[in-house]
Formats: C-alpha cells, structure tokens, sequence
C-alpha cells in the first residue's frame, strides 16, 4: 500500500486545503483508518474557517479569468485530467478500495466513472447550446443562453469518494463554474489524491489557482459553503438527515441546490422474470458495496406464485457468499465503513424482529483473523411487511427484505410507498408489465429499470431521484444546466421600437 499512497502524493500527515497551487491547513488532524484491516493509512489537518475564506478567495478570484475562457479550451483541461486518471486507474482504484472498504474492481470501476465523464465533459464542451426563439416584433431575434453560475460547493459522502466529486466539478469546469470540494470525512485521502492530480493539470497549463480548491475537515466545513453567499450552487450527496439542512440553509439565502440523498429501492420480480438474471441482479444490488450504494437494493417484492422459490434459491446464493478484504478479487462483499455503521445495522437487525419481520438468512459481527477491524458484518435477509417503520428507513447495510404481492398495481404501490426515490427495478419478459412500470403508472422513482439490478447506473443518463432523494440531477443528459444560468436575450435590429403584446407608447 505503501507504494500506492506514494503514486498518489500522499505522506504520512497530509494538508487537508488545496487551492489548485499551494497546500494549506491549520485545523485539527483528522486520522483516516483502514475499514479493511482497521489499520491508519494517514493524517490529514483540516480547514479552519480562515483556510475555508482563502479557498473562498482564490474561487471568487479564478472565476473572474475562467469565465472568460472558451468553454472547448476548458474542455481540453478536462480532457487533460481524464488521461492522468486514466494513468493513476490502478493506484487510485486501489485506495479507494483501502480506505472506503468497496471490492478493488468496484474501486477502479469509480476511477473509470471518472474517465467517463471527463470524456463526456469534453464532448459536452462544444454542446452548450441554447434556443433561437422567433420573436413576436419585426425586426427581432430573441435567443436563450447559459452562462456559469459561480463557486460551486461540493459536498460529498463516503461511499463514492471519488466519483461524485468528479462528475460534479467536471461538468461544472466545462460550464465556466470554479469549485470548492468539501469531501466526506471519512475517506479524506482519496479526495488528496484527486487534488494532486487535477494540481499536475494545473500548473502543466499554468492556470491560476482557486479553479479547484479542496477544503478537508467535517459538517461544519459543509455548513460553511451552506450558509456562505458566495456559493452560487451546493452540489451535495449525502444522506437525507443531510440533504433537510443543506436544503433548507440554501434556500433560505436563495442559492442553488442539487441534493442527492438516500435511496429505499426495491425490484419487483413477477411471474415471468428470467429468475437466473434476476439472482444475479437481486444478490450483486444487495450486497455489493456491503450494501453501502445509493442505490443498493433493499427490498424485493417477489410474485407470490414464486414466492418460495425465489427465497430459497436466495438463501442458497447467500450460502455462497465471500466475505473479507475488498482488495483480494476472490471475495464478494468487503466491510462496513466503520463501527457506527455496524452498531447501525446491529440495531437495524433488532428492530427487523420488535417490528415483526422474519430473519430468514441470519446477519452478525464477523470477528477473528482477517476482521480484525471489526467492520464485517453478514449480509441479512429478512421477510418484512413494507410499512414496517425500520423497511422505511434506509439503513445503509447489506439488510434485504422479502415481500409478496398479488397484483403488479399492488406491487408497483409497494415499491413507491416508502419516502424515498432513487432506484427501483423490475424482472419481467413480459412487454406489458415491463410499460406499465416505466409508465406514468409506474415507478416514481429517477431511475426505473427493466431486467436490470437497481445499482450500476452509467454516466450517460441524468442520475437522481424524487422525494427524499432531494430531486437532484447529476451526469449525463441535460444536468449541465443546473450548473449554468440562462439568459434570454432579445435583439432589436431595425429601426422602430414596436413593444411586446402590441402595445403603444407613442411619444408624439
Ligand atoms: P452524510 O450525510 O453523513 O455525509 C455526507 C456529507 O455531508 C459529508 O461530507 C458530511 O461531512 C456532510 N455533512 C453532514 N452534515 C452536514 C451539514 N449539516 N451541513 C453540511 N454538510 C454536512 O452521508 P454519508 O454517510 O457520508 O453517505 C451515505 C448517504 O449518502 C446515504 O444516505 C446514501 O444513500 C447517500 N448517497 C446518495 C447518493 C445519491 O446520488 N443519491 C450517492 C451517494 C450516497
């Protein structure tokens, strides 16, 4: 690992502050411990509000010339980034792998997430367009434009380290935007590592510093860029305790927001699912991650004709299931974050049973040689009722709940009445069923899919979800324009004043 954390530019006690040139920090250290064998990989001193202002003012400072550059010339420096990720694929893969606990393919599977939006963004850099409206004078041209929006704050979660941060500040690069990075505290290292990277860009072009600041350190840092006037757009992923705050403080001062929050997502599996894709997608969206993904799938609501032996063929996959480091290719489902997270799926397996559910594929603490972090932990299967209060709420560990439905309208009611609305899925060879739940019938839900898990989105579709997800869109599709603002602009090329809606103002 050693040599890894090297590549990467990382030293055993790390500046936590970067404006894009200089490395800074004068808070409290953060240590950043290893959820795979509870060892510390490194230090790092966070922000002090006084470190947040200069990265405030090195932002306010480089918007003033990245504005002005052409938006295909900042395109190339995010095609410049993309082809140093694509050289660091391994190194990088490899610690977020070490630090945040996911498989080592998943890991560099962020990193190629990465590369896929800067691609994207590069494209996309010559594709900002607007409309050409007919305007309703002689004479007239009205057009709508976008232009960037400002600082834009980015607050990100644990759990996708790197690749948030990337598909956020590499579509707001393109639009003229600069950015702030407040990234999770619990995997501080992997967001150093992005910083080095996109720093090497940096100087090899000789831009200013302040087009990408980094600012480590916890909530209070969030807060900061929260309730912070400066801060055109706060781009934060997170959990929806998290999204209520930011919401709400940004609103309150008229900012911008994209909110990207918990998911409670499910897949319906009827009568003419092809059950072997199914086990594969139901087994890979469970416990993939140890359940730790947006849009990890937690509930599956199985035809009850099927019921069984959809069960029993789950119980027996689960029998097959390896657990233990991420970064030996040979395992299935790496450890949880950290003890908090395991105290949270402890507690969340009790109340299954206070609530009335049935454990079915019973879940616990891993301990002895190989989990002497004690971040492992089962995953669980439990047979539930969809209002149980705990099926609710999203517990952010492998906990799968089994329900049975009679009719699809049925089924398709269960998978929306939860609060939450990231993900959701359907198994079926049946064109009917299959319409009927992507239409407006259907899934209500950001992501709806058909013969597909409810987890592995790709770059090119807009990611987000409704409800308590927070509405957001990130990625692919049109989500650009949540970084920009539009202008309409009307022209009047002759020589009479003629105004809108026919009305006269004749001076005499
Ligand atoms: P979290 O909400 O605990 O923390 C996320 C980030 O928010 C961290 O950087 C944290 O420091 C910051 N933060 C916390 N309180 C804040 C406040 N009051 N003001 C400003 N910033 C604050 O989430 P987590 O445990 O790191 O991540 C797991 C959660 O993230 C899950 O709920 C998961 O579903 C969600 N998530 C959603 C998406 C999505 O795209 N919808 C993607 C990844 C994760």
């Amino acid at each position: 690992m050693q040599n890894t954390l090297k590549a990467l530019g990382l030293k055993e006690i790390n500046d936590g502050c970067s404006t894009g040139k200089n490395w800074f920090a004068n808070g409290e250290i953060l240590e950043s411990y290893s959820p795979v064998d509870g060892k510390l990989i490194g230090k790092i001193k966070t922000a002090t509000k006084a470190d947040y202002q200069k990265a405030i003012s090195a932002a306010s400072d480089a918007f003033k010339y990245w504005k002005t550059i052409p938006a295909p010339k900042r395109g190339e420096y995010v095609r410049q980034f993309g082809d140093k990720l694509r050289a660091k694929k391994a190194e990088l893969g490899k610690l977020v792998s070490y630090e945040m606990g996911k498989s080592y393919q998943e890991g560099l599977g962020e990193v190629q997430e990465m590369i896929d939006i800067c691609d994207f963004a590069v494209g996309l850099s010559r594709q900002l367009y607007g409309l050409q409206l007919h305007s309703e004078r002689p004479n007239h041209r009205m057009m709508e434009q976008w232009h960037p929006l400002g600082i834009v704050g980015i607050i990100s979660a644990f759990n996708f380290p790197v690749a948030v941060w990337a598909w956020n500040t590499t579509l707001a690069w393109i639009c003229g935007d600069v950015c702030i990075w407040k990234p999770s505290e619990k995997t501080p290292l992997c967001s150093i590592a992005c910083q080095h990277i996109w720093n090497e860009v940096a100087k090899e072009n000789n831009l200013p510093e302040g087009i990408s600041c980094l600012v480590n350190g916890d909530y209070k840092i969030g807060e900061y860029l929260t309730e912070d006037t400066h801060v055109a757009l706060i781009s934060a992923t997170g959990s929806t305790r998290m999204g209520k705050l930011v919401g709400a403080k940004v609103a309150e001062r008229f900012g911008k927001s994209i909110l990207e929050l918990g998911g409670n997502n499910a897949i319906i599996i009827t009568e003419n699912a092809d059950l072997d894709t199914t086990l594969v997608g139901a087994v890979f969206g469970a416990v993939g991650t140890a359940g730790q993904r947006c849009t990890t799938t937690r509930r599956l609501i199985i035809h009850e004709n099927i019921y069984t032996k959809v069960k029993d063929s789950l119980v027996k996959a689960y029998g097959q299931l390896k657990i233990g480091d991420p970064l030996d290719e040979k395992n299935h489902v790496g450890p949880l974050i950290d003890k908090d997270a395991v105290k949270g799926y402890m507690s969340a397996l009790e109340r299954v049973i206070t609530e009335g559910g049935k454990i079915i594929v019973p879940g616990g603490v891993l301990e002895g040689k190989g989990y002497e972090s004690g971040c492992y932990v089962k995953p669980a299967i439990a047979e539930a009722k969809n209002e149980m209060a705990i099926v609710q709420h999203e517990t952010f560990a492998p906990i799968l709940y089994l329900m049975k439905y009679k009719t699809l309208e049925e089924a398709i009611d269960m998978q929306n009445g939860v609060p939450q609305g990231l993900s959701s899925a359907i198994m079926t060879l049946n064109m009917r069923e299959a319409e009927l739940f992507l239409s407006a019938s259907g899934s209500d839900c950001g992501i709806a899919n058909v013969n597909i898990g409810t987890s592995g989105a790709e770059i090119g579709g807009a990611f987000g979800g409704e409800k308590e997800t927070g509405g957001g869109r990130e990625s692919g599709s049109d989500a650009w324009k949540a970084y920009m603002r539009r202008q309409t602009n009307t022209l009047n090329w002759g020589n009479t004043l003629p105004l809108a809606q026919g009305i006269k103002f004749d001076l005499g």
